[in-house]
């Protein structure tokens, strides 16, 4: 019998109306034959409320028993989902990550799934029982403490898929697919009808927030035929939404597939550092030691010619303690004067077809400069180039690149 994974994020389960309409979604794919796990995420709002408890309880709370809160949030949604599930007829147990288990790593607040046991999962099948998994969550199993996973259930679905064996994985949200640009940012924003994992990998990286990135990982080592559809349809009319699949399968490779943005950046400029061999060095081992990720990189070599200027990006969770790790260093890398600005926003455009396309990036530099947009730092690679540029021209920039690529819906 075909399996199916279905997952359901925040929106999708706000309130029990929705939960209603999620476990249409769920008996029309049971009805059609498929045996089914379903994975929910809290009701939208609940983890940040959750989270906030914990930060008002203690500034240095122990990460463990953050993960016993906000882990709630989906055990609420997955018994509920279960109880809508039996109320139209259709048998349905509710399983915590625990329960499976879902082993992770001890890394409370943003573990790593190990191991997946998917027997529990598959006896309830043999049972024709459809399972109802709380995402987000898991198991250390050495402490018995329970973890999660850092924002979304998208991995938590796709994992499940890879471990059960699952034909297929179904992402529900509250978009019908994965678009060329945020749809509640540019309108003429086009459904995909395929994007390759390679691309989604970097437009989540970059900032579309439609997919886990870690997820999209998965579903590419597993090779998970993965799609992104829309719960807020009628389920008896269901639509196929987007398939996230290999390069080979997609027919009309487009040079620019899409355009992502993340306000999720702050820039550090050092000026006044003395050029001399070895000094990036200096600069960027402690900000590795502490784990901390550097993206763009650029160095201009200052007026006086002896010294140069460094600017950077963190993510904006890193900035205070890059600002403060560079300042403690500050007498053996030697700079003069250290700038931090978090009003910025790095745009990215993606697509495999810049393999074989020179000058992709050139045509947006110039118009972006047409619109008067001034670009502070730029990086590009194989299949992708982002610019930083002041957070107040976002959206101007993204539909600027998204019209000059052709990206427009007529
Ligand atoms: P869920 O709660 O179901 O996981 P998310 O809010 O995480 O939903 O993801 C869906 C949202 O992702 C959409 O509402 C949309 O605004 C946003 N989004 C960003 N970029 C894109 C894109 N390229 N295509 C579709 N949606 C996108
Ligand atoms: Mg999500």
């Amino acid at each position: 019998m075909a399996r199916l994974v279905m997952k359901f994020g925040g929106t999708s389960v706000a309130n029990m109306n929705r939960i209603r309409n999620v476990a249409r979604h769920v008996k029309r794919e049971v009805d059609a034959g498929f045996e089914v796990a379903v994975v929910v995420s809290a009701m939208s709002g609940k983890t940040n409320e959750l989270v906030g408890w914990v930060e008002d309880a203690s500034k240095l709370y122990d990460r463990s028993e953050y993960d016993a809160v906000v882990a709630s949030g989906e055990q609420v949604t997955s018994g509920l989902l279960a109880i809508a599930l039996q109320e139209i007829g259709i048998a349905a147990r509710s399983w915590q990550g625990w329960q499976i288990p879902i082993e992770t790593s001890d890394a409370h607040g943003s573990a790593r799934i190990e191991a997946i046991n998917g027997e529990r999962i598959i006896e309830g099948f043999s049972r024709r029982e459809v399972a109802v998994v709380a995402g987000f969550q898991g198991v250390h199993t050495a402490s018995g403490r329970l973890t999660t996973l850092g924002r979304g259930s998208d991995t938590s679905a796709v994992a499940i898929a890879a471990a059960i064996h699952a034909d297929q994985c179904d992402i529900y949200t509250d978009v019908d697919g994965v678009y060329t640009t945020d749809p509640r940012i540019v309108p003429k924003a086009r459904r995909l009808d395929r994007v390759a994992f390679e691309e989604m990998l970097e437009m989540a990286s970059l900032g579309a927030k439609v997919l886990q990135v870690r997820s999209v990982e998965v579903a590419m080592v597993h090779k998970v035929k993965t799609f992104v559809r829309s719960s807020l349809d009628d389920p008896s009319d269901p639509k196929p939404g987007t398939l996230i699949c290999d390069e080979e399968d997609i027919l009309e490779q487009q040079v620019v597939t899409g355009i992502a943005f993340s306000k999720d950046e702050a820039q550090i400029t050092l000026r006044r550092v003395a050029d001399k061999p070895g000094v990036a060095a200096t600069i960027f081992g402690p900000l590795a030691d502490a784990n901390i990720n550097v993206d763009m990189i650029i160095q201009v070599v200052s007026n006086d010619q002896k010294t140069t200027d460094l600017t950077f990006t963190v993510v904006t969770a890193d900035f205070e303690r890059a600002k403060s790790i560079l300042e403690k260093h500050r007498n053996e890398i030697g700079f003069q004067d250290l700038q931090g600005a978090t009003d910025v926003v790095k745009i990215s455009a993606i697509g495999i077809g810049m393999r074989s396309h020179a000058g992709v990036a050139a045509r947006a530099f110039k118009a972006l400069a047409d619109k008067g947009v001034n670009i502070r730092a730029i990086t590009t690679s194989e299949i992708k180039f982002s610019v930083l540029i002041d957070k107040d021209y976002t959206e101007l920039a993204v539909r600027t690149l998204h019209s000059l690529y052709g990206l427009d819906k007529a």
